[in-house]
């Protein structure tokens, strides 16, 4: 049994999703408007984690999450780059998959549709809410109406609406009834991109295309909406009162979101400029690296990042790795005698233990960082074995079933890419041959005649004969 904290209650509850065996999830995607920064890269990781351990756990999972490829942002950043918004929101796609390519992202059967393919649905939703009272138009603006709601509005951020009335930044439009009020559809100055609606030549507002796009895809009632804390308030709240005013389902039945990442103790921002892009991360670290670090503590803490955090990861992927490989290695030899009984049922029950705490760890709020801790247990536990036996063929399978099982949960489940094998170069024997006939050369250049024979018949007994030609060795393998 799945349990989750649910934003919404404010507690940890059972998983039940609306479907028997089906999850439906939405998350919110990044503005494309720029190349993403760690702290976007934080729920791509955790909430594919999210998909890929309901997989294992025998649920089918549609997963969607979308591109805001028009907004303010979108349209200042094309203004200084001088180009057109879709070549930037194109541009930074693309330079989106690249980037969580590295991280492992699972692409395979999840939906990622974007904002400006589905301005007629958001339209639909506006007319929608207009049509039952919940929006209004102003000199060809139109704004969501929090009056009428609310009683309900501020019960995700747990915030009463009168007290966000009061707290409510005083903003320069008097267009609006309450500062509270959020745009729906914004009219379009002169040479900003624009579609045509009943209210003006315009674009939708932000908070839009989310309930718009996960009611096309998802339906009215759907299980998991996900995102950074940060999205809370106003975006999800808004969300909410968009889609329950104009549904008739219940939107999302959990919300989960992540916490922020630290840097020096604190919160990465974009306008404090102490953030990291994801690709300048991964030129010095392997995305498999940054996986790691970033499931390495649980999806609501804090996390804070650094090089020697980093480097951490690192070691701590690669002796996972070293281990199975050893236990690959071991495979490949030949089985001893009858060895220790107690050693093999010992590993047995560990692995056991392992795959309990695993599980118990991430049906627990998706425990990432007690799932990799299991983890580390046992490659200890293995290492120990590996250290003291000769594995005879019941020492074998449970060996086998090690690397399975902890591959699948490293690999499969966490996303963590580790390699099995050791890289066998099969041009091996051509490399070294021709290394050994570019130091007969330089041998031959100095003068060396000792050197330079002792190479060419050291080879010849190896059965390689070497022809010299006028500026060039050749060889062949004698048959
Ligand atoms: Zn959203």
């Amino acid at each position: 049994m799945i349990k989750l904290y649910n934003t919404l209650s404010g507690k940890l509850e059972e998983f039940k999703p609306v479907e028997d065996k089906k999850v439906k999830m939405y998350v919110c995607g990044p503005t494309v408007y720029n190349y993403i920064h760690i702290g976007n890269a934080r729920p791509a990781i955790f909430f594919d984690t999210v998909r890929r351990y309901l997989e294992y756990s025998g649920y089918e999972v549609l997963y969607v999450q979308n591109f805001t490829d028009i907004d303010d942002k979108m349209i200042s950043r094309a203004n200084e780059e001088g180009v057109a918004v879709k070549d930037i929101a194109e541009k930074y796609i693309k330079a989106y998959f690249e980037d969580t390519a590295k991280v492992n992202l699972k692409e395979e059967g999840m939906l990622r549709p974007k904002a400006t393919e589905n301005i007629g649905e958001m339209i639909k939703l506006v007319k929608e809410l207009e049509k039952k009272g919940y929006a209004y138009e102003v000199d060809g603006d139109v704004y969501f109406d929090i009056e009428k709601y609310r009683d309900q509005y501020g019960e995700l951020s747990k915030q009463k609406t009168d007290d966000l009335v009061s707290g409510a930044r005083i903003e320069v439009n008097d267009k609006k009834r309450s500062p509270l009020d959020f745009t729906l559809w914004k009219k379009a100055k002169e040479d900003e991109p624009y579609w045509g609606s009943p209210w003006s030549q315009g674009r939708p507002g932000w908070h839009l295309e989310c309930s718009a796009m996960s009611h096309k895809y998802l339906g009215d009632t759907f299980d998991i909406h996900g995102g950074g804390q940060d999205l809370i308030f106003p975006h999800h709240e808004n969300e909410i009162a968009q889609s329950k005013c104009a549904y008739n389902g219940e939107f999302s039945r959990y919300w989960m979101h992540n916490g922020y990442i630290n840097i020096k103790g604190e919160k990465m921002s974009k306008s404090k400029g102490n953030f990291f892009l994801l690709r300048e991360v991964l030129e010095k670290y392997e995305g498999r690296v940054v996986r790691f670090f970033m499931l390495s503590s649980h999806y609501r803490k804090p996390i804070d990042f650094s090089e020697a955090e980093l480097e951490q990861a690192k070691k701590g992927v690669e002796r996972i790795e070293t281990t199975l490989m050893r236990a690959m290695e071991k495979l490949a030899e030949p089985a001893g005698d009858m060895e220790n009984k107690e050693a093999v049922v010992s590993l047995d029950n560990s692995l056991e233990n392992t795959i309990a705490k695993f599980e118990s760890g991430m049906n627990d709020d998706f425990n990432t960082a007690i799932g990799i801790g299991a983890i580390f247990e046992f490659v200890k536990e293995l290492n120990k074995y590996l250290d003291s036996n000769i594995p005879c063929e019941a020492g074998k399978s449970v060996l086998q079933s090690s690397v399975d099982i902890i591959s699948r949960l490293i690999k499969d489940v966490l996303g963590v890419e580790v390699k099995l094998e050791k890289k066998v170069d099969n041009n091996l024997t051509e490399k070294l041959v021709e290394l050994l006939l570019d130091l007969r050369q330089q041998a031959r250049k100095d003068k060396n005649w000792g050197l330079s024979d002792q190479i060419r018949d050291g080879l010849d007994e190896l059965g390689i004969q070497i022809k010299d030609g006028k500026d060039k060795s050749t060889w062949t393998i004698k048959s």
